[in-house]
This record gives C-alpha cells, structure tokens and sequence, in this order.
C-alpha cells in the first residue's frame, strides 16, 4: 500500500518506531534531569534504564498537581532566555499551569501540526481559516504555524463574531477552518439564519476538536456545512494541537509515535488495560527540549484502537476521547459520562444542538436534570406532545444512563454558548 506522506517519519514500521523511541526517550531522561522537578524526581534512574520501549513503566509519572507545584519554571530544562513562547493551559479544571518552547521546539511543532493536517488531506493551496482563540490557548497559535509550514494561506481570525466569520470564508474562499465543535453548530445557525446555504461557500474540511464530542456532532457538522470533519486532539502540556489527529480513514486518531509514548493507564491501578480496553491517556513527549514531560497523566479517557489503520501509518490510533476522569459524573452509584448523554440526545430528531446537564440535590436524593435545545418547529407543538417528548427522551436516556434523568425542553439557542469550550455539566449538588 502507498501512503500519502508529508514527512518520512509517518513511514516507520514498529520496530523502527520503537528503536527511535528508546533512543529520544533516554535522551529525554538525560535533559529532564536538569529541571528542577525531575532532578528530584528523577534522582535514581539512569538514560541506560531503558533497554526497550516497555522500560517506560520504570519511570515515575508526571501529574498536572506537579506542574502547578513547581510553576512557573520547575520543570525547565534549559535557562529561561532560551525560551521563546510560553502558553498556558486553559484552566478548564483549575489553576492554569505554565508551559515554555524553545525555538527549536515551536519548529518541531509546527512540523508536527502540519504532519497531522496533511494527514487529514489539508494541502498547499488550501485557504485556512483558525477560528481557534488565539492567546495562550495553543490551538490558536499551535494550529497556525501548522498550517503555514504546510503552505496554506492562513487567516488568523481567531474565536467569535460570526457575522465576520461568514464575511472570511466568503470573501476568501475559505476551504479548510479550524473550529471547536459547538462553535461549529452555532455558526452554522447564524449562516442559517443569515440565509446562506452550504453552496455559498467553498469549504471542504473541518478540523474539530479542543472539546468531547460525539460521533454524532461529526455527522452533524459534516451534513450540514457538506464537508468532512475531522477530530483532533492535543493539550498545551504536550504542545497543544497536534498530538492526536484522524486520518481520512476518520477511523481514531493518530499520535505521531515519534514524538510521543502512549500509554493507556487503569488510573486507579495505573497498571496497563487489556489492549483496547478504556483507560486514561498517559504521554511522554520524546521531542520537546525546553520542557520534555515524562509519563504526563493526562485525565484524558480514551481506548487504543487495536490493529493496523487502512490508511497504512503504524502510529497508534486513539478512540476520540470520551472526557476527562473528572467529568465522570456518579449518581446513585452509578457512573455517566457526558458524552454518553451526548450520544442519546442527537439521536432524537426533534432534539436542536445544545444541552446542559444540572446535578441537584433535593431531600438528600441527588438527581439530573437535562435541559435539552428544541427545534422551532417541535417547539411550537402543543402541552401534550410535548410531555410525550420529554418522556421518550427521558426513557432513552435511562436506556443508555440506567437512571431516569428529568427532562426540561427549552428553545432553540436559550443554553448559553461562549464559543470556548462547551460547559456540558453544572453541578450543583451541595456536598461535593
Ligand atoms: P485545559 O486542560 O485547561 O482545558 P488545554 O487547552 O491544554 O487546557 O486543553 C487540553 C484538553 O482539552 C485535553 O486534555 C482534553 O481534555 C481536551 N481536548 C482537546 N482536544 C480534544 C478532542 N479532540 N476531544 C476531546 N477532548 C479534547
Ligand atoms: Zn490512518
């Protein structure tokens, strides 16, 4: 099979792989030690600890506690006037944590951005919009010099003000854009609404990712703008964008081994899962030398995709992400995903976009409201179909959840929308 390549690296066999991540990752042991962080942590293990890939298990994890810890230059390998850019995580789970590149590491990672677009089937010549914040979120950023060292012509429009948004991709023919899937279905209500339709625009591909989302949000974005979109998955403390990203295949994403080690972690046993099986993400990055992470936790829940991807890369594909183990909501003992709930919703045709999941307590019982977007025209019906609508989805949310949530319908575009990324859960029970 001939694979449509960028770079050499997406050619390596496993065996290959593996002998290049032995040969980074105790080279990685040798920088990190110069950090504060990891001269301590690191203290009794040696670059010749690491005979094969399995040595990795060897090697003490690294957790987001530990970077707030030690910001904001702990984990520094090198003086920081030879840092060039710094980033910050979003805070989506607390205090925000730091992290620096020098200008060898922005280079690697532009390379890898672009690795993951070309993969996607962005091209030179492409006209990329990043609809992305730009700032300290590194999808801003992150995804921008990616796409220019692909050679696409790239427009920094940054999060927001949909009415330019439409003006961009019209006025410039945008055929690739960069968004975050709630945002994606808000614009399109605005383009709606607008009265434009699919034809009015020259777009091709969406990339989408920075939040969880379904298969069914996919399809969703994919029929109505009639473009294919692609999941893509990063965080800042492993760069940002460009960790995890489909192929066209648009069947788990690929992590460019190379660069990274993967690990799927039982995270209460921190012992391997059975291969395939649901675990949390763990990431070594092989290739950063301002601020290399060793055996990152990343909270992340996803599954390793078993078996060769038809696209021919070896690099290990990864489910989409199914949230963060601190989204796991448990209700009377029961534990939920949001993307669960997610999954049921869009399943419904009467249901619109948005949802919101509200955690209440009443008489010591902790129960789960949904408040679910309606679309205008079921919105208009009368009480009792109504009710009957509340009460379907209701039963195939307990089909799915095993508990009955009460259902509230509310109109179309009343769930607030920050165009960052999508609170899915308020919780408001009182003894958390
Ligand atoms: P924060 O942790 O503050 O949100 P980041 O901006 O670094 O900071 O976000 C990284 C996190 O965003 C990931 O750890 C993951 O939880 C989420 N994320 C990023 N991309 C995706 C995606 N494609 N699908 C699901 N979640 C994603
Ligand atoms: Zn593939």
């Amino acid at each position: 099979m001939s694979i449509d390549y960028l770079h050499e690296e997406e050619l390596l066999d496993r065996e290959e792989l593996n002998k290049l991540q032995v040969e980074r990752l105790r080279s990685r042991i040798d920088a990190a030690k110069k950090s504060r962080f990891y001269s301590l942590r690191l203290q009794a293990f040696q670059a010749e600890d690491i005979q094969n890939i399995e040595d990795v298990k060897k090697l003490p994890f690294t957790t987001k506690d530990d970077l707030r810890e030690y910001y904001p230059d702990g984990f520094l390998c090198r003086p920081m006037n030879e840092m060039v850019r710094m980033h910050a995580s979003s805070g989506t789970t607390g205090s925000p944590t730091a992290i620096f590149y020098t200008g060898k590491d922005l280079d690697t990672w532009a390379d890898l951005v672009a690795r993951c677009m070309y993969m996607a089937g962005v091209r030179e010549g492409d006209v990329f919009q990043n609809l992305s914040g730009y700032g300290l979120f590194t999808g801003g950023l992150g995804i921008h010099y990616g796409a220019e060292r692909l050679g696409a012509l790239t427009i920094p429009a940054g999060a927001g003000n949909s009415k330019r948004q439409i003006k961009l991709l019209q006025d410039f023919r945008v055929s690739v854009m960069h968004i975050i899937p709630s945002y994606a279905l808000h614009l399109f209500n605005v383009i709606h609404s607008s009265g434009l339709t699919p034809q009015d625009f020259n777009l091709r591909i969406a990339l989408i990712g920075a939040e969880p989302h379904s298969e069914e949000i996919r399809q969703l974005i994919q029929e109505k703008f009639r473009i294919k979109a692609y999941n893509s998955y990063g965080l800042s403390e492993m760069n940002g964008p460009g960790v995890g990203f489909e192929c066209t295949e648009q069947n788990g994403m690929h992590i460019w081994e190379d660069a990274y080690i993967v690990e799927v972690l039982d995270p209460s046993t921190l012992e391997p899962v059975p291969n395939g099986e649901i675990g949390e993400l763990v990431l070594t990055s092989l290739t950063r030398e301002g601020m290399p992470l060793i055996r990152y936790r990343t909270k992340d829940l996803t599954r390793i995709i078993p078996g060769k991807c038809n696209c021919g890369r070896e690099h290990a594909r990864i489910d989409r992400i199914l949230g963060r183990t601190d989204d796991m909501i448990i209700l009377k003992g029961v534990n939920i995903y949001p993307l669960q709930v997610e999954k049921v919703l869009m399943g419904i045709p009467e249901v619109g976009q948005n949802y919101l999941i509200v955690l209440e307590q009443q008489d010591y019982i902790d129960n789960m409201r949904v408040r679910v977007e309606i679309k205008d025209e079921y919105f208009e019906e009368d009480m009792r179909a109504l009710k009957g609508l509340e009460q379907k989805i209701a039963h195939s949310l307990r089909e799915e959840i095993l508990i009955t949530p009460k259902v509230e319908l509310v109109e179309h575009n009343s769930i607030a929308n920050n165009h960052g990324k999508a609170e899915r859960v308020v919780d408001n029970r009182s003894c958390q």
